[in-house]
């Protein structure tokens, strides 16, 4: 949508096709980071996009063991807003989606899947073809943009080179309610074995509970409904405080089918491109939630690959060369970033499981109280490496 938007902003046809009705979609994360807010500065609409419903956090901690150890501190960020928003990623779509519309070579095709790639005789890729509720049509492109995510049809389809990376996690997704007074900032608490995420999502918290991989039906499931609600509270005592009613947070989960077990994965490309083909965020490389930085590395991306493909698209030829520039220009933020996903989940598989208190690690005692540390954590979390920025019109 962002790469779409900025395409059509330079007044290139682009057609967006998206598989489902609505984005009303759960699993992706609700962190919209300075980053993407200083490109809405950019764009003239920080103001218009601010005004609708969201949290702002300044602050990242993480409870481990009971203590609540600051990470990041957005408030000396070089940004316009120092802050990361939390709003739904359907909210965050609906808005792009209604300026991107305004533009008169834009255009959203709701309901339209992409089964497969198009070929030429030379193996060029030369569109798409497009399941719609009304039967299937071909789509003809200069270029196809994999923007599919982690699943991705046009990867599998171009057959284009990945590069797996184990991951030893998976995650639990559900909701609690929120009550007046609970903590806002999205707070990752850890001990006993479990990992609890809570992201504000003002009325009620989205949840993400780490667990090892494979051990849902293994452990969590056969151990029982009042065994899990028992290690949310053991891990965050306020979801077991009952209310005025005698009930608790934690007895909201009556039944399995409230989790949905989201499978972890961290992989790339190695090519993020073939002949009239692009792949670029997840569909380039699919992150963990692990700090919250995939929306972000897609929207970087996404503004990168505009800003190098606005003046060869006006040509009607997109070389392999012009493709290679942009994989060059994002590769290493997002081995950056991946590496840094993948140290935490290893660190995070040592500790799942294991039913011991933990202590804080010595290391992050110290360097916590630190400005610096909290600053420097605060720009690769909010900024990623090397921020994109849009040229001005
Ligand atoms: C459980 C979980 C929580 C996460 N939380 C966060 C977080 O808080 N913050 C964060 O920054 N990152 C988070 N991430 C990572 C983040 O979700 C991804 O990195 C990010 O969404 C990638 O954006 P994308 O646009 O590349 O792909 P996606 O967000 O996956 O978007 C792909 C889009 O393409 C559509 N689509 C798919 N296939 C087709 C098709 N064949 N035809 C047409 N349309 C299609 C999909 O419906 C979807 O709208 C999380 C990941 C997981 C697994």
């Amino acid at each position: 949508m962002m790469l779409g938007f900025l395409l059509a902003r330079d007044g290139h046809h682009v057609t967006v096709l998206e598989k489902h009705k609505d984005f009303f979609r759960d699993f992706r994360g609700d962190t919209i980071h300075p980053s993407t807010l200083q490109l809405m500065h950019e764009f003239g609409l920080l103001g218009a996009f601010l005004a609708l419903p969201h949290q702002q956090i300044t602050g990242l901690s993480i409870a481990i063991g009971g203590h609540s150890i600051p990470m990041a501190d957005f408030s000396q960020l070089p940004t316009q807003a120092k802050f990361i928003a939390l709003m739904p990623q359907w909210d965050f779509l609906d808005f792009l989606a209604a300026q991107a519309t305004k533009l008169p070579t834009f255009r959203l095709l709701m309901e339209h899947e992409a089964t497969s790639l198009i070929e030429d005789h030379n193996h060029r890729v030369t569109g798409v073809h497009v399941n719609t509720p009304s039967g299937s049509v071909d789509i003809p492109a200069t270029l196809v943009v994999g923007c599919d995510g982690r699943h991705s049809i046009s990867r599998a389809s171009g057959r284009l080179p990945v590069q797996e990376t184990g991951v030893p996690i998976d995650i639990l997704w559900f909701r609690l309610s929120r009550g007046e007074g609970d903590p806002g900032n999205a707070l990752g608490n850890i001990n006993y074995g479990n990992f609890l995420i809570l992201i504000d999502r003002g009325d009620y918290f989205q949840c993400g509970f780490l667990i090892a991989k494979g051990s849902f039906t293994s452990h969590i499931q056969p151990a029982g409904l009042p065994a899990f609600r028992n290690s949310l509270t053991h891990l965050v005592p306020f979801l077991g405080a009952k209310d005025s009613n005698g009930k608790a947070r934690v007895d909201e989960i009556t039944d399995w089918s409230q989790l949905k077990l989201l499978s972890i994965q961290v992989n790339r490309l190695t090519r993020w491109h073939r002949p009239g083909l692009l792949c670029i965020g997840d569909a380039a490389h699919a992150m963990s939630p692990i700090g919250g930085i995939g929306i972000n590395l897609a929207i970087q991306d996404a503004v990168a690959a505009a800003r190098i493909l606005s003046p060869t698209l006006s040509t009607g030829i997109v070389t392999e060369l012009t493709l290679g520039h942009i994989q060059d220009r994002r590769e290493l933020p997002t081995r950056i970033t991946q590496a840094f996903q993948i140290t935490v989940h290893y660190f995070l598989n040592k500790t799942l499981g294991n039913p011991a208190p933990i202590k804080p690690p010595l290391l992050l005692r110290l360097l916590s109280p630190h400005p610096f540390f909290r600053h420097t954590l605060a720009r690769f979390i909010g900024m990623g490496i090397r921020p994109e920025h849009i040229e001005s019109h």
